[in-house]
């Protein structure tokens, strides 16, 4: 049967607490605050199409004494919320690993899945053995010393039992494997011998099979494509989600699936959109008096200045994940150009729903209540987000005709032919802009936007 997962996502704790601290007032604030988000988890899944999401955070000590006490096991593995049951949870976590690299510490994300609360519990012996500092970090940091470190200590998680998996998370972002951060060329080059047991990494929002097919390492690799909510609005859980075909709904039966390619398809955010496609610079909270807001740049990989050097401002450019994708193709060995590329496995790509009601309707705030009742209202007539993008143009017109507001349909119509565009297109950290009506070519961009003279780049 059909099961459809997101299997990386965030508690209410990823933002960090002061849990040792916690006076039993504090506790229960919280514990409210926690099992508001997985109510309203379990009424916005149904609408996404999504049978199964992940936990988050699931190591961290006072969620995993809540979720003990509000979830009930369904199945080896698979919980409920009690009295809820639209939504499938499964115990997950996201790490941070870091490795010191020439000098700098490489950070890479990695998703963690458990089969029950005994494995999660030894999880956090672990942490604790090693001194990591995961109670007032609900994604706590585990600072390696070397490659075999980093693999001896990924080892020692899967040894406590061999269900556990371990995915490295939206592996082409600057916080992935292969992420501009530190530019590493193999998974091993982080992983060490560990490597040799990846079978499954996350595309990431900016990545899909397309592009991640420009890397030889990952051919047999299983891609998976997660939300990494970290809230629980409708434009942000559900964003991207893997489908699987699995003979019951079991733990085991997943990982096994994940183990061995058993995915029918991935519904991918467009990757054109992601926070880190392109690469570019422009000013952030974190580099203040760079550039401000209205002098920035972006560049797809044929035009990137040399040197990687912003031409505003001449420090470094945040190198995207287009560009990161033909590096790494071509310091493999590949001589691979995305458009050949024939992923082996399908994917469907789905522009957000609610961006595009946001376009419609020319509302900004995408948690609008306006939005968000335009939003079940196309639920209500089609069923799941995704049905829209499975459907036919001509299917999808029969069913919203003179049923939903013509500027809405209009739009849909818009991105159903593919008469769409990102401007800008994302990167350094920003998403990405729909723009309806307009076709992009993401190939051939080269944009700079300064009010004051340009320094000397080569390009
Ligand atoms: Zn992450
Ligand atoms: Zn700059």
């Amino acid at each position: 049967m059909e099961l459809t997962a997101d299997l990386h996502a965030h508690s209410v704790f990823a933002g960090g607490t002061q849990a040792l601290k916690l006076t039993p007032e504090k506790y229960s604030e919280n514990k409210k605050k926690a099992v508001n988000h997985l109510i309203k988890t379990n009424e916005t899944m149904p609408l996404k199409g999504i049978d199964l999401i992940g936990t988050g955070d699931c190591q961290f000590t006072i969620w995993t004494e809540i979720l003990k006490e509000v979830v009930i096991e369904d199945s080896p593995g698979i919980f409920y919320l009690e009295g809820n049951f639209n939504t499938r949870f499964i115990l997950q976590t996201e790490i941070i690993f870091t490795l010191p690299v020439q000098k700098h510490s490489k950070i890479v994300h990695i998703v963690f899945l458990f089969p029950n609360f005994t494995t999660v519990d030894s999880f956090r012996d672990l942490l604790n053995r090693w001194g990591v500092k995961h109670e007032k970090m609900a994604r706590p940091y585990v600072k390696c010393e070397s490659k075999v470190q980093v693999s001896h200590r990924i080892f020692q998680i899967l040894e406590i039992d061999p269900l556990i998996e371990f995915i490295p998370a939206h592996i082409m972002t600057p916080q992935g494997v292969f992420g501009s951060n530190i530019k590493l060329t193999r998974l091993s080059d982080f992983f060490g011998t560990a490597s040799s047991r990846i079978k499954i990494v996350e595309t990431g929002l900016s990545a899909d099979p397309q592009f991640l097919g420009l890397i030889p390492e990952l051919d047999n690799k299983t891609l998976i494509s997660n939300s990494d909510a970290h809230s629980s609005a409708l434009h942000r859980m559900g964003r991207e989600f893997t489908v699987l075909n699995v003979s019951k709904i079991t733990y085991s039966q997943i990982i096994k699936c994940l183990r061995n390619n058993k995915v029918d398809y991935t519904v991918e955010f467009p990757p054109e959109e992601g926070r880190f496609f392109l690469t570019g610079h422009r000013s952030g909270r974190k580099k203040p008096g760079l550039h401000d807001d209205s002098q920035y740049c972006y560049f797809s990989p044929q035009y990137v200045p040399k040197n990687d050097i912003c031409p505003i401002c001449h420090k470094s450019l945040t190198i995207g994940v287009f560009q990161r994708c033909m590096e790494i193709s071509k310091a493999q060995g590949g001589q691979r150009n995305l458009n050949d590329i024939n992923p082996k496995q399908k994917f469907i790509r789905m522009v957000p729903l609610i961006d595009i009601l946001s376009k419609a309707r020319n509302v900004k705030t995408k948690t609008a209540k306006s939005l968000i009742r335009d939003y079940q209202h196309i639920n209500s007539i089609i069923g799941p987000e995704s049905i829209l993008w499975k459907m036919t143009l001509d299917e999808m017109e029969a069913k919203l005709s003179g049923q939903i507001d013509e500027t809405i349909l209009n739009a849909l119509k818009h991105v159903k032919k593919g008469n769409f565009t990102f401007y800008p297109y994302g990167y350094d950290g920003k998403y990405g802009a729909l723009k309806l009506g307009e076709r992009g070519n993401f190939q051939d961009i080269k944009v700079i936007k300064s009010s004051t003279p340009l320094q000397q780049v080569l390009f």
